[in-house]
Formats: structure tokens, C-alpha cells, sequence
């Protein structure tokens, strides 16, 4: 059996590699352990491995976790769905929320962070395949809402995230990877230039997102194992 340390340096290596391979800086790309669902314990585990980013599906899970490790034992990323009512939680505990969709959603994030003094970074979740089952703004609501979250003093948007179908075959993601790459393009030169990030791939197709400009990958199943 490996333990989360292998699984952390071979994920690395592929990182490098698929970077170099491609001609961009390895460094560019930022590796998120996703850790939903494994206790403290492994949490923990992937901290001493070296794990400096990571993600999380659940608000109680998460906040019970961080309470436990330490809000400073790493850089935390909210990447699951996120009610209204919960964004208090979220702005509280995460340096990064992946999943803004709706300006309700932004609005009251806004609030929060501005209640704490705290400028929130987000992006904004796109619903790339338009799938009925998957959270996300419309491809074509981008540029607006891109507009709108900017306009918020006390949200950060930096960039983008995406979550293709799950494919056995990780090439037929990679033309969902290149449309979110293609609204980034779209949305910088309609002067956001900010927008750097583009949170995309997962254990699956990470080195497809990396070769179409991914900088934050998101990899659960690789590192901590299967889920139950
Ligand atoms: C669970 C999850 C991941 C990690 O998925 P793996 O296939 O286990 O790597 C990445 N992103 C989001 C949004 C998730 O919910």
C-alpha cells in the first residue's frame, strides 16, 4: 500500500513533468489535496507530507477539521456547493472560495467578509458541459457576473473554476478545459485582468488541465485514496 507521502511526491512529479513538457513553470500550478470525507488524522498526514493546499467539500466537516489542525496549518480552499446561509463559515475558515455562482451568493459573502474586515478571493464556478445535475453560471453569463463580483469591495475575483464531466478517457475533457481557458481570455480583455487562476482537473485529468493552463489542481482520490 502507499502512504499519502508517495502519493503526494508521485503526484508532484507528474505536475513537473506535464509542466516542463509543455513549456510552462511547474511553480504556475498550485496542487489542492482534496480531503473530503478523511478524518483529521489523515488530514494531518498530508500537512506532514508537505501538502501546503487544501480543499474541502462540506461546511461542518470542514470547520470540525480546521478547528482540530489549525486555521495556519495551510492554505484552505471551499470547493463545494455553498448556500447563501452558509457563507459566514466559509469567509470565517477559507482563503479561497471555488465556487461562486450567483451575485446572490457574492453579495452576501461581500457582507460577511466585510463584517470581519477580511478580503474574500473567490472564483467563479462555471457550469462548463451545462450539466443539469452540476452547480455554475452559464458560459454566457461570464462576462456579466465576472463585472458584477468585481464590484464587490470586500471580494477578490481571481479566476475561474470548472468541474467537466467524468470521462474514463481524460482526453474528452480537455475541450471543456479549453472553454473555461477561453472565457478567462475573454474576460481579461474585457479588462479584469486579474482574473489569473483557472481552477481545473482532478485526480483523473489533471495533466489534461494542466497542459490547457490550469493553475490550481484539485486531487482527492490520488493522494488520500478512495472515498466510502
Ligand atoms: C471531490 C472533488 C475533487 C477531487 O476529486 P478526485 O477525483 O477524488 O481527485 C475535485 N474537485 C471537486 C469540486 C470535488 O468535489
Amino acid at each position: 500500500m502507499t502512504t499519502i507521502q508517495d502519493n503526494i511526491d508521485a503526484v508532484k512529479k507528474q505536475i513537473n513533468k506535464t509542466a516542463l513538457a509543455c513549456g510552462r513553470d511547474p511553480e504556475s500550478i498550485t496542487l489542492i489535496g482534496v480531503s473530503k470525507r478523511k478524518n483529521a488524522d489523515k488530514v494531518f498526514e498530508a500537512i506532514k507530507a508537505g501538502s501546503t493546499h487544501l480543499g474541502e467539500n462540506y461546511i461542518q466537516e470542514a470547520v470540525d477539521k480546521i478547528e482540530t489542525l489549525g486555521k495556519t496549518s495551510a492554505c484552505w480552499h471551499f470547493i463545494g456547493h455553498l448556500q447563501s446561509n452558509k457563507a459566514k463559515f466559509a469567509v470565517r475558515y477559507f482563503d479561497y472560495i471555488h465556487t461562486v455562482d450567483t451575485v446572490k451568493l457574492a453579495r452576501e459573502i461581500d457582507r460577511q467578509a466585510a463584517k470581519i474586515g477580511k478580503v474574500q478571493k473567490i472564483l467563479l464556478q462555471i457550469n462548463i458541459a451545462k450539466e443539469e445535475t452540476k452547480s455554475g453560471a452559464g458560459a454566457k453569463e461570464a462576462i456579466s457576473l465576472a463585472r458584477e463580483f468585481s464590484g464587490f469591495e470586500n471580494l477578490s475575483l481571481d479566476g475561474l473554476m470548472c468541474m467537466p464531466p467524468f470521462f474514463s478517457d481524460p482526453e474528452e475533457a480537455r475541450i471543456y478545459f479549453k472553454r473555461l481557458g477561453m472565457i478567462q481570455g475573454e474576460i481579461r480583455e474585457a479588462g479584469l485582468e486579474n482574473l489569473v487562476h483557472l481552477s481545473m482537473g482532478m485526480s483523473n485529468d489533471f495533466r489534461v488541465a494542466i497542459e490547457e493552463g490550469s493553475t490550481m489542481v484539485r486531487v482527492g482520490t490520488a493522494i488520500f485514496g478512495g472515498r466510502d
